[in-house]
């Protein structure tokens, strides 16, 4: 069970890159987002219950992550399956024809896009690595291995924390496009802090052994209920503690009161 009490840890080391981007939020905001995060997590654990673990290799997730970016689970995986059947290893994805490594991915969309960048991160690792192993990684401070892999071209933030959260077992928290859109509405974040800096808060505002189900179940809670243009908010489990769905009950009620001459 997670506790009030474990939301005040101090910030650790994983923090000194990530966090200073959002050092200029007050106690009383840091808080503020620590009580209601651990409401809406604990709520989403008895609503969903805990996430389904899954661990892949490091560089297995890195690749499909590479490839889910912009498109669904479905496309990403068919694409994923299909370079798994087309190249037996890593290395023969590296080494192969370009046009070949594109024809295997095209399911995921921005082939042209993402098949070099593939072969490009290979090709890298290699260089540095000497072996297509990120295993490595697991050794290393969380800070450090998340700098180590940003700095790949296509590999930013929410890649890094896919990595770095679902194969090595670090605490780093990813926001998609559904916990970007998810927090902002429950009023998890400023409306205006980029996605990037919402990775940062989040990982000051969650305890790092919430990250995982925090995660998962934001996703699950943003494709069920708090969609893009309908939110469902009437039959939502966090709607007691959402910003927005306070914000459209004062908004529905505000007319009302001005027509009676209620309101001055
Ligand atoms: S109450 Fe509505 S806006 Fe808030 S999280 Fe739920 S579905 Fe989204």
């Amino acid at each position: 069970m997670v506790t009030l009490s474990m939301l005040t840890h101090p910030i650790n080391k994983k923090g000194k890159t990530m966090a200073a981007s959002s050092d200029a939020f007050t106690p009383e905001q840091l808080a503020r987002w620590r009580a209601k995060a651990l409401a809406v997590h604990q709520r989403l654990l008895e609503h969903f219950g805990p996430a389904p673990r899954r661990r892949r290799d490091p560089l297995d997730e890195l690749m499909l992550t590479v490839l889910s970016q912009n498109t669904n689970d479905r496309n990403r995986d068919r694409a994923y399956a299909a370079l798994r059947a087309r190249f037996p290893t890593w290395e023969a994805v590296r080494d192969a024809d370009p046009q070949a490594v594109k024809a295997a991915i095209r399911t995921a969309g921005l082939a042209n896009q993402k098949g070099p960048r593939i072969q490009a991160i290979l090709r890298q690792i290699t260089k540095e690595r000497g072996a297509l192993d990120l295993n490595f990684l697991a050794h290393l401070d969380t800070e450090d291995a998340r700098q180590w892999l940003l700095r790949f071209p296509g590999v930013g933030p929410k890649t890094a924390a896919i990595v770095l959260l679902f194969s090595l077992d670090k605490p780093a928290f990813p926001v998609d496009t559904h916990v970007y859109r998810v927090t902002g509405r429950l009023g998890l974040r400023p409306p205006n802090l980029n996605i990037e800096k919402t990775h940062a808060l989040m990982e000051r505002i969650f305890p790092p052994e919430a990250y995982y189900d925090a995660h998962i179940n934001l996703i699950r809670l943003g494709r069920r209920y708090c969609h893009p243009r309908r939110p469902r908010c009437e039959s939502c489990p966090v709607r007691d503690l959402c910003d927005y769905a306070q914000s459209q009950t004062t908004s529905h009620q505000a007319p009302a009161q001005s027509q009676e001459g209620g309101i001055a």
